[in-house]
């Protein structure tokens, strides 16, 4: 192929163009600690959007998650089923609290948590079922919300790659009791580092605002509701500055427009390699009726007897980046020290074998993606 095209990243910002006005406004606000007005409006944004109860900055996805910890008492023992295919704050979350990451294998079509391994999965010591939106496509809610609410447990998403993205209508982050979202350089809509907590059980959301401002009561305070604040529960500083929440707001009023773009490119791939998936050399993502994705990651699943790496290198060789994905947690170091995995997890093994992510940002063009299938052609052939 042609060699003197320009490398392709495999992520790359997709910027609005406000960002550095709205950076701007707030230094020359001289607001620069949170909770300002970008804050506000990003929060009414999220809010608007994603119908939670209420949302609150943080400075991460893993911060937002490790609030959840927080906020659902999660106290030695406690045990959290959640996928092993997953990044690591999923699990690290829980276990800063001293809970057990219970590790279960995921589907094979959506890669993520498999829905009908569930109950085996529950003792008397569960306590939450983390889920994990693989790709900006939902879990099968239907089924774990039916599950944990005949057990009593509570359901955290981790929507870290779902803005935008629904499932039977509903903004994935919006549907558990919790839902945390990033806003990581790598996602589809970035403030650098960032994040969310969406809370939908409304019954948290008092002392969400608590637990994010150091323990303190200062959210009401400043709302006027109070005339001092004083230190209430346990808690840290889980609130970005204005500066991040500026950024983030000129991110989320192009949203919609970013999630078409990648959603458009996302289709292109589906369309270029479906005759390698007919042929047997992969297999593409799998998008149950239920589920609207985002144009996250397009991935797809080599056939088992595939190398991989001379896939990777011969995209490489033509300035290509792919990757591949999450080495599983449940036999990792940490993950076998503070958890324990329910049964083989077999797909999981595949899926940290198999699976090729590929390019996928608004700097591509459609030729670019036809570049790509050629070269997955030439490589898979
Ligand atoms: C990116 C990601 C995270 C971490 O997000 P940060 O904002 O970097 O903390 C957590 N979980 C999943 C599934 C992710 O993709």
């Amino acid at each position: 192929m042609a060699a003197s095209s320009a490398p392709i990243p495999l992520t790359a910002p997709d910027l609005s163009g406000k960002e550095c006005r709205y950076v701007a406004e707030a230094v020359a606000a001289r607001q620069l600690a949170g909770d300002g007005g970008f804050t506000k409006r990003c929060h009414a944004w999220l809010e608007r959007e994603t119908g939670a109860a209420k949302a609150l900055l943080t400075h991460s996805c893993t911060a937002a998650l490790e609030m959840a910890a927080l906020l659902l008492d999660i106290m030695p023992g406690d045990e959290v089923i959640m996928p092993s295919y997953t990044f690591v704050s999923t699990a690290n979350a829980f276990v800063l609290r001293g809970g057990v990451p219970v590790f279960v294998d995921i589907r094979r079509d959506t890669l993520n948590l498999d829905e009908r391994l569930i109950e085996a999965a529950i003792t008397p010591r569960t306590r939450a079922i983390a889920v994990v939106h693989y790709a900006g496509i939902a879990c099968e809610m239907d089924a774990i919300m039916a599950a944990a609410a005949r057990h009593g447990l509570a359901v955290v998403e981790d929507a870290a790659q779902g803005l935008l993205a629904t499932y039977r209508g509903q903004a994935l982050g919006s549907i558990g009791a919790l839902g945390a979202l990033s806003f990581h350089e790598t996602k589809n809509v970035v403030s650098g580092e960032g994040g969310a907590l969406l809370v939908n059980d409304a019954s948290l959301a008092h002392r969400a605002e608590i637990v994010r401002e150091k323990g303190t009561d200062r959210s009401r305070f400043l709302r006027g509701e109070t005339d001092k604040y004083t230190w209430q529960d346990i808690g840290s500083s889980f609130l970005p500055s204005e500066i991040v929440a500026a950024f983030l707001l000129a991110q989320l009023e192009e949203a919609r427009a970013i999630t078409e773009r990648r959603l458009r490119l996302w289709r292109m791939y589906d369309e270029l390699l479906a005759p390698l998936e007919a042929s047997g050399a992969l297999s593409r993502p799998g998008v149950p009726a239920e589920c609207t994705p985002n144009g996250h990651i397009y991935y797809v699943m080599l056939a088992s007897d595939r190398d991989r790496q001379a896939v990777i290198d011969h995209l490489a060789a033509a300035g290509v980046r792919s990757a591949f994905h999450y080495v599983p947690l449940h036999n990792s170091p940490a993950g076998q020290r503070f958890g324990r995995a329910v049964g083989d997890l077999p797909v999981t093994a595949e899926a940290s074998r198999q699976l090729l992510r590929l390019p996928l940002h608004a700097g591509l063009a459609e030729t670019d993606l036809a570049r790509i299938a050629a070269l997955l052609r030439e490589a898979l052939d």
